[in-house]
């Protein structure tokens, strides 16, 4: 009785709180706390030897040299002083044991605190590859540096596997570069599971018009190591493409090994509540979250990979942890993400995956375009190519629930 008056209490201003993952999430999770008056400890231990980084730029501006990899760094000395956040880097944590709060790493340690958070992200989805392949995944500080070393120089070959949003800004910075680039994609329309088929055929248009060679409802057969440092990709079909350079961006999975034993509920990420509460003392955030999240008149568990969501997360964490999960709301979130490809900026907000119709309601022949989706007589989300100002237009009625009809008066006005 004692023990669970205690748990369901809210964290003290001069508690503790350990945050396992050292990426976005996680930092602005400790920022929120400060922000809101935590004077406790926060602890912040992550298993790369780097303070938080921003990951955006490692397949844009850092594979194309025109960043210095450093310049991805978000936390510089000033803001460390005043995050007061004790940094742990280079150890990972290897198991939770969620009743008493302790974390226990790689190192043999086992840190325990008042809350524990889990912010530890997801790593690339991996290909089985022949021997002495090197294959690039763009996921870390170590894996932008590699690619834009492999970019730099003469013209090469360049193969990219999967044409999602990483796979197409790889395309788009090495073609930036002069590089004769293949994109091989298993669907028959790129991005048709997230934007469908109408938009997923503008995506794959951006490939074309740009010089990139893009081979849809492709089937990879094998990859191995070909002469004078080369790969073969080898398809079904059987065609084999060879690549100077290669690159695999064929998704990401939730980084919850870790989580295993700990009793905790996984499924394709840690499972949370729409506070983002996986226990009373034990929260999720960011990429590795599952979380419940109610919009349009669904609630559904959802797991979203994008950095705005990621960085909402952590602040609303912030604000969760400190008032407890029977005193937090559920997260409101207006899901938005971004990507840059061949000069253009694709924008989304809202849910594509809540639709009933998709419409182009503005085209230009550049590529420029703004779709709006329906879902029921509601606006479910909207889609932009290089149109920033009208894609924001939308961005309250999202969040206040907007009907379709509605919005579309909006577009003539
Ligand atoms: C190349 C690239 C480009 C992107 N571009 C865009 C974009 O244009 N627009 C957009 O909206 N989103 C983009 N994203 C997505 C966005 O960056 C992510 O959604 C965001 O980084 C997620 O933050 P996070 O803190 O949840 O996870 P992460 O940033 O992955 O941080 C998690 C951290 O936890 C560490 N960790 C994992 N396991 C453990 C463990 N057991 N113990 C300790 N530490 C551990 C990881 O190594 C990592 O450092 C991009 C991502 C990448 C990789």
């Amino acid at each position: 009785m004692a023990a669970s008056l205690l748990m369901s209490e809210t964290l003290a201003v001069d508690g503790s709180v350990l945050i396992v993952g050292g990426g976005l999430a996680a930092l602005r999770c400790a920022q929120g706390l400060r922000d809101q008056g935590f004077i406790g400890s926060i602890t912040m231990v992550g298993d790369e030897p780097h303070l938080p980084y921003d990951r955006p730029p490692l397949s844009k501006q850092v594979a194309t040299g025109k960043w210095p990899v450093e310049k991805t760094n978000l936390v510089d000395e000033e803001r460390r002083a005043a995050l007061r956040v004790d940094f742990v880097l280079g150890t990972r944590a290897v198991h939770l044991d969620p009743d008493r709060r302790e974390v226990t790493f790689d190192d043999g340690s086992k840190r325990v605190a008042d809350r524990v958070v889990i912010a530890t992200g997801a790593t690339p989805r991996r290909l089985a590859t022949g021997a002495d392949v090197v294959a690039h995944y763009v996921r870390t500080y170590e894996n932008g540096l590699q690619l834009a070393s492999s970019l730099s120089g003469p013209p090469k070959r360049v193969v990219v596997i999967g044409a999602g949003f990483i796979g197409a800004e790889v395309a788009s910075s090495a073609r930036s570069l002069g590089h004769e680039v293949t994109v091989l994609e298993t669907l028959a329309v790129p991005l048709s599971t997230v934007l469908g088929e109408q938009l997923g055929s503008r995506c794959a248009a951006l490939h074309e018009r740009n010089g990139t060679t893009l081979l849809t409802g492709v089937t990879i057969e094998s990859i191995e190591a070909g002469d004078d440092g080369t790969t073969l990709v080898a398809l079904l079909d059987g065609t084999t493409h060879v690549a100077d350079v290669l690159v695999i961006g064929i998704g990401v999975v939730p980084n919850t090994d870790w989580l295993n034993e700990s009793g905790i509920e996984l499924d394709n990420g840690v499972v949370v509540d729409g506070a983002l509460f996986a226990t009373d003392t034990v929260m999720a955030i960011g990429d590795v979250a599952r979380f419940a999240w109610t919009r349009l008149g669904a609630t559904s568990l959802t797991r979203i990979e994008h950095w705005q969501v990621a960085a909402d997360h952590g602040q609303f964490a912030a604000t969760g942890l400190l008032r407890g999960r029977a005193f937090s709301p559920a997260i409101q979130l207006l899901p938005y993400f971004w990507s840059d490809q061949y000069g253009l900026k694709l924008q989304m907000l809202g849910r594509p995956e809540l639709t009933d119709e998709v419409n182009i309601v503005l085209e230009e022949e550049d590529g420029k375009l703004l779709a709006l989706f329906r879902r029921g007589e509601a606006l479910s989300a909207v889609f932009a190519i290089s149109k920033p100002k009208q894609l924001m237009g939308y961005r309250q009625l999202l969040l206040d629930g907007c009907l379709y009809d509605e919005a579309l008066k909006l577009l003539n006005a």
